[in-house]
């Protein structure tokens, strides 16, 4: 493992930190309704890419910088530090359905579908899991039978995030249910709006409606939108989870790096009296006592080892191509230890989470937020906290994982 920065990446990360100064939006997003949401996201990503800096590690033949994954990273470590805008409405194409295409897809596909995403012109979704299908992926009951050059797609989808406003899904469908369960899968590019499709909002505790059920009745996909062949479904949703567990969350794993930082902040300005109430004119801060301060920088101390987790994940995917199993690690350290650093926020904050509209709060407040501003942060995401260790495959997932591929324990 290399954790050290050549001079040339050293350059890379300069010219990073001055575009971003720059062009940041500095606008807040508007992070209650989600058809604006989409619109600001695709513009921001356009500027990305006008600017020479979206897809940092995508080919250049579709529009990406061809850059290697460790400048992707300084990328990230540049946009985390500038406090830009995450385009969250644009994850599932920038960071797992793009990168599937790249590894799996015909050079039709790929032409097609890789610039879209990389000009910010259009929103993809996932349909993989189903109300009987989420940790046993496998066990996928949505049907396609071919019809002539089309699939015809029956079933459902949940906890679609972003449903409701992609134009495209990544879809796992099952083309030969007579053949072991891993071997009659299909993965298929859905356009999202096919006659048959309808998407039905679910409303989370968050007061968020990213999630979605998708149902689907005879929904028509041309057999050209398959990647990877048919029944060969397994094999590129594989590649699909390896991008989402390996290098997806690696942007928010750098954020979190920054999140410790403001929440010492919060806690250095929040007034303190431990189990009692705070009266005028106490001087105390969440700083100030001995426990909070000792959680603070254990956090902080954890951060910095998922830095170097991360550094030696991306390191390796540089060797390999594909991020491995290791990957588990990262990710389930960096999903319980984002809970474990909005439960301090909690404590910190105190009752006063419970005063914030959480409507209209921003989900990253930019540069320049104020300690109020990151209060009524950390109080929504304290609440979003609760996905982490579900999304991408569950907390007992990546145990699993860890213990039969990276141990090789039995199952
Ligand atoms: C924020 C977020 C975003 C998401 N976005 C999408 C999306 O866009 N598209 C999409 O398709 N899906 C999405 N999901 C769904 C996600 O992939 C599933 O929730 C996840 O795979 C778990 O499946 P499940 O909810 O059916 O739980 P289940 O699989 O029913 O699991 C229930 C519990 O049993 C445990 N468990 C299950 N099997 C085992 C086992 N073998 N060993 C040990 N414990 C086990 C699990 O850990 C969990 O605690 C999202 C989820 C979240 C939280």
């Amino acid at each position: 493992m290399d954790i050290t920065f050549s001079p040339e990446e050293e350059a890379f990360r300069q010219r990073a930190r001055a575009w971003l100064e720059a062009n940041r939006p500095k606008d807040p997003p508007p992070e209650n309704d989600l058809r604006a949401r989409r619109a600001y996201d695709l513009a921001w990503q356009r500027r990305m890419y006008e600017g020479g800096w979206a897809g940092i590690s995508w080919p250049r033949e579709y529009g990406g910088r061809g850059a290697s994954l460790m400048e992707q990273l300084i990328w990230f470590e540049e946009f985390a530090r500038a406090r830009a805008h995450e385009p969250t409405t644009l994850f599932v194409g920038l960071n797992h359905g793009g990168p599937t295409l790249i590894a799996c897809a015909s050079d039709e596909q790929k032409a097609y579908h890789l610039p879209r995403i990389l000009r910010g012109e259009v929103v993809w979704c996932q349909g993989f899991s189903e109300p009987g299908a989420g940790s046993d992926l496998a066990a996928l009951n949505t049907r396609a039978v071919i019809d002539g050059d089309h699939l015809v797609v029956s079933g459902q989808k949940i906890w679609t995030s972003f449903a409701q406003i992609a134009e495209w899904q990544e879809l796992l469908v099952r083309t030969d249910p007579d053949a072991p369960r891993h071997k009659g899968i299909s993965w298929a590019i859905c356009p999202m709006d096919s006659p048959g499709i309808t998407v039905r909002p679910i409303r989370t505790m968050a007061g968020h409606q990213d999630f979605c059920e998708v149902f689907y009745d005879e929904v028509r996909i041309p057999l050209a939108n398959v990647v990877g062949g048919i029944n060969n479904g397994w094999k590129v949703a594989m590649s699909t989870l390896s991008f989402e567990r390996g290098t997806a969350f690696l942007a928010e794993q750098v954020r979190l790096t920054r999140l410790v930082e403001d929440l010492i902040a919060v806690a250095k300005a929040t007034p303190w009296a431990g189990a009692g109430i705070v009266q005028p004119g106490d001087a105390r801060t969440a700083w100030d006592d001995d426990e909070i301060r000792r959680r603070l920088l254990l956090a902080r101390a954890e951060v910095e080892a998922l830095r170097a987790m991360t550094y030696r994940s991306v390191s390796r995917t540089l060797r390999t191509g594909m991020p491995s199993s290791e990957a588990s690690l990262t990710r389930l350290f960096f999903s319980e230890m984002q809970q474990r650093v909005h439960a301090l926020a909690a404590t910190i904050v105190g009752p006063a989470l419970l005063e914030f509209d959480l409507g209209d709060v921003e989900m990253h407040p930019g540069a320049g937020a104020s300690v109020k501003r990151m209060r009524e942060t950390f109080a929504f995401q304290y609440l979003l906290a609760f996905a982490s260790t579900i999304a991408a495959g569950s907390k007992d997932i990546q145990r699993n994982i860890i213990g039969e591929r990276v141990l090789g324990l039995p199952r």
